[in-house]
């Protein structure tokens, strides 16, 4: 097959998987966080959350009408051929997926409110790219609700306050994000680098599997401590009270200047998209995040 259409398909077979199936690491923290839930109003709100999972897959239907910002991020190898084939293939993908199946159209021009139709516009999908060795090309797709983007918030702290001054930052983050975000949430937080660089990384982490911590031990400790924290305001499920307000923390961090500290809180929704693919350079294809099951 052409690289391009190869590319076009695994993308579209990506945004498919996305938006019907959670990976399975969120659904077993939805299960445990159910199991674990106090509160009752909290208990039915993730039952919900569970029985709108398994509908979706039964029905082969996408877990929320909002099937978000398209986003992709392409781990490029060097050596891998047709690079210049991937972004096309991409929009390709994406208007295709818009139209079979289906999702909304959620690509507006933020000047003439005009929408695409076909999720496509001026820098969207957005294609994050990185080179890495090698001659293969790993492909990932974020499908990101709007609900959870609204309250992603960048920053910057008083660097003599440092950790903890970031504590109290992601905690009033929470606070005033409130039910907006449809909890149980994902937080993705970053420091350092710069108001760019800590919210790209911010965002970036939450495509990393909620049972992996971070392999330093003392960010590990700290991505618990604001796990902990977060979760005794007390938000809950959907809003409406309970010991379940997020899911998971994952951090991630650049050096920083000396008179700055910049720091990110990226939100995800319990309708946390995302899938994974490899493609080896004799054309055969992985499924990094995902079992096919079709
Ligand atoms: S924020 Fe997430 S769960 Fe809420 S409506 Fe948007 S996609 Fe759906």
């Amino acid at each position: 097959m052409e690289t391009g259409k190869l590319f076009e398909n695994v993308a579209f077979n990506l945004l498919k998987l996305a938006v019907i199936y959670l990976p399975d690491d969120v659904k077993q923290a939805l299960k445990k966080a159910h199991e674990e839930e106090t509160s009752d109003t909290g208990k039915t709100q993730l039952k919900t959350i569970l029985d709108n999972i398994e509908l979706a897959e039964k029905y082969q239907a996408p877990v929320c009408q909002d099937t978000g910002t398209l986003i992709f991020y392409v781990k490029a190898g060097a050596k891998a051929k047709d690079l210049d084939k991937v972004e096309e293939a991409l929009i390709n993908a994406t208007i295709k997926a818009t139209k079979e199946i289906p999702l909304r159209p959620n690509a507006v021009d933020p000047f003439t409110q005009k929408n695409s139709g076909d999720n496509t516009g001026r820098y969207i999908p957005y294609v994050n790219w990185e080179i890495v060795p090698g001659d293969k090309v790993e492909l990932t797709v974020m499908t990101k609700g709007g609900g959870s983007e609204n309250v992603c918030i960048g920053g910057m702290i008083v660097p003599g306050e440092g950790i903890n001054g970031l504590k109290k930052f992601v905690v009033d983050a929470v606070i005033k994000a409130g039910a907006q975000p449809c909890p149980p949430n994902i937080l993705g937080i970053a420091i350092g680098g710069g108001a760019d660089i800590s919210m790209r990384l911010a965002k970036r982490t939450l495509l990393k599997p909620l049972d992996e911590p971070n392999p330093d031990p003392a960010i590990a400790k700290l991505e618990k401590e604001i796990f902990e924290a977060v979760n005794m305001t007390g938000i809950g499920p959907m809003g409406l009270g309970g010991k379940t307000t997020i899911l998971g923390v994952h951090i991630d961090y650049a050096f920083r200047h000396p008179a700055s500290f910049p720091a990110a809180v990226a939100f995800n929704c319990w309708a946390a998209r995302r899938a994974s693919a490899r493609i080896n350079a004799d054309g055969t294809v992985e499924y990094l995040t995902h079992k096919l099951k079709w």
